[in-house]
């Protein structure tokens, strides 16, 4: 596994153990490079999801980017991390259960907020802003001016393209 601080390829695991009630295993791994420290999940795929953006164009779902898009709307908001990797592993149950090898990245935003309601109100209302594009909202302007391009094409890939 690539370091996510330095790039090194010489990375080892720590430490593993059972997470998410058994559904993942969480592993410690440590660059021998940097010494950068950071976590990996191995979760069961039982199979590949689509996303149709409203543009009609269709891309494999990623997980980590769903993730991403949510941890920067609950950036410096007291949510924990395992709570935002419940979420996630809740909608993507939910996209798994539907039958349906594609969701629109429009129901994928509608659950994300379902989600974030109940766990945070300003996460809530900052990717209900991205969402749905209301840039006059104070919140919004804040986290927008705290994004990097990059983070902002991470949210956008799992909202819609207006
Ligand atoms: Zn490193």
């Amino acid at each position: 596994m690539r370091c996510p601080f330095c790039g090194a390829l010489n990375t080892q695991v720590k430490d593993s153990r059972p997470a998410e009630d058994n559904g993942a295993i969480r592993r410690r791994r440590f660059c021998g490079e940097c010494g950068g420290r950071f976590t990996t999940f191995e979760r069961i795929q039982l199979r590949e999801l689509t996303i149709i953006k409203r543009n009609g164009r269709r891309v494999p779902f990623d997980r980590d980017k769903l993730a991403r898009s949510i941890q920067i709307a609950a950036r410096k908001r007291a949510v924990e991390p395992e709570r935002i990797d419940q979420l996630v592993s809740g909608i993507v149950r939910r996209m798994e259960s539907s039958g349906e090898p594609e969701i629109s990245s429009q129901r994928i935003g509608e659950l994300v907020m379902e989600g974030l309601k109940t766990l945070d109100d300003v996460a809530y209302v900052r990717y209900a802003s991205v969402y749905k594009n209301f840039r006059e909202a104070s919140d919004f302007a804040e986290l927008l001016s705290e994004l990097s391009e990059k983070q902002l094409a991470s949210v956008d890939d799992h909202t819609d393209e207006r």
